[in-house]
């Protein structure tokens, strides 16, 4: 195997379709797909050197490493300007191995209210039985966060921009703040990706990723990848990992890397369609409110406008009538496909109260703010005509008489 070479000039369109890419004693062009569940060596002693080097890089069996999974690695760290990553079986893995590999009982971590439903529950009813006090904080609200810090805590975990209400975090201030208290700050960017927030260089230790989203692109594999700040930390992770076995299959991480080629392009036609459509439904009658960054009336537009390069894929809003209207204008959809994911070329609608957020408690929901009529939207790559036609029909399935009242 050889390295092709990066060159640290290159800008972030060119990383995403060349860094990290390693070339077999074959040849080929497109990266390599090493479906291999171990590697074999030329002797005893070598395979004896291979095992007691027990680093990132030095192949011997895929739960601890494997090329494929490697050029993904190496491609997302040069996207991210990190010392090194580490790919997973999914997002909820690499959340997962992350706070396992860096907590231990009694340390107390920071959570922003109103993240993915997954990873709440994952804090709230999973680590806090290894007695990891979980404590919630309101995103933006940094003297919230300054307050909880002052009581000692080891990680603050942020997403931003947050799902699906799409509040950005200012992520430099609370680098800052975490690290005056001598805490570490982890960023979920899977809504932003690479292409749009670069959390590391803001101050952030650690940056996650649902690789399941915007990485594929095209919804087929999950997966996931975690970037540090340094060494230190993703070796910790990597040791986790290799151990417990949340490892990426090499066949999804070729599937994301060719997802990778066309990342920037999508990102930047996934937030032009985007605000389209967030424009047309705040000045549509039967729309309470629309949530989404690249509005100018946005409470952190001016925020998402210096941190990030790009207003994302994610549309949210709000239906008079509750529930029953929100169900009776998802039903009409039929271009938007209903279900969970997001960050694919085709267009989807969720109804985030009774399903990615449906098993938090009710507190928990109202302290997120996710009401009964919040529909989320990702929006893809279709024709955005063709799109807001659809919602146009959807909304014209709310009754007339709630159309302009709350
Ligand atoms: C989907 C998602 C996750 C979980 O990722 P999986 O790949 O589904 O395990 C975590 N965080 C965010 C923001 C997500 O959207």
């Amino acid at each position: 195997m050889s390295h092709t070479a990066d060159d640290p000039a290159w800008q972030p369109a060119t990383v995403a379709v060349r860094a990290g890419h390693w070339r077999s004693a074959a040849r080929e062009h497109a990266e390599a797909l090493f479906l291999t569940s171990s590697f074999v060596f030329d002797s005893a002693a070598a395979a004896a050197s291979a095992f007691a080097a027990d680093v990132p890089g030095v192949d011997t069996y895929t739960r601890f490493g494997n090329p494929t999974v490697r050029m993904l690695e190496e491609r997302l760290a040069a996207m991210d300007g990190a010392a090194m990553a580490q790919a997973t079986a999914s997002g909820m893995a690499a959340i997962t191995s992350l706070c396992l590999a860096l907590l231990k009982t009694g340390d107390r971590l920071l959570y922003a209210q109103g993240l993915f439903g997954a990873t709440t529950g994952l804090f709230e009813n999973h680590l806090s039985r290894f007695g990891i006090d979980v404590v919630a904080v309101p995103p933006t609200d940094l003297a919230a966060w300054e307050q909880a810090l002052r009581r000692g805590a080891r990680l603050c975990f942020v997403e931003s921009p947050t799902n699906p209400l799409l509040h950005v975090v200012d992520l430099a201030a609370l680098a800052a703040m975490a690290h005056a208290h001598g805490a570490l700050l982890v960023v979920d960017n899977t809504l932003c990706t690479p292409v749009l927030c670069r959390p590391l260089a803001l101050g952030a230790d650690c940056v996650l990723y649902s690789a399941t989203k915007y990485l594929d692109g095209q919804g087929r594999v999950l997966g996931g990848v975690i970037t540090f700040a340094e060494r230190s930390l993703g070796e910790m992770v990597y040791r986790f990992i290799r151990t417990a076995g949340p490892s990426l299959s090499p066949f999804n991480a070729w599937v994301l890397l060719k997802g990778l080629e066309t990342l920037a392009l999508r990102m930047a036609a996934h937030g032009q369609n985007a605000l389209e459509l967030a424009r047309w439904l705040s000045g549509q009658p039967g729309v309470a409110r629309v949530h989404f960054p690249g509005l100018a009336g946005h409470p952190q537009h001016a925020l998402m406008g210096r941190q990030q390069d790009g207003p994302g894929g994610i549309v949210s809003f709000e239906v008079h009538g509750g529930q029953q209207a929100a169900f009776a204008m998802i039903d009409a959809l039929r271009l938007f496909s209903i279900t969970g994911n997001l960050g694919d070329a085709k267009s989807t609608v969720t109804h985030p109260a009774t399903t990615t957020h449906g098993r938090l408690s009710a507190t928990q929901r109202q302290q997120a703010g996710i009401g009964p009529g919040l529909i989320r939207l990702s929006v893809g790559l279709e024709d955005v005509g063709d799109l807001r036609c659809d919602l146009e029909h959807g909304l014209q399935q709310l009754a007339p008489d709630r159309q302009g009242t709350s």
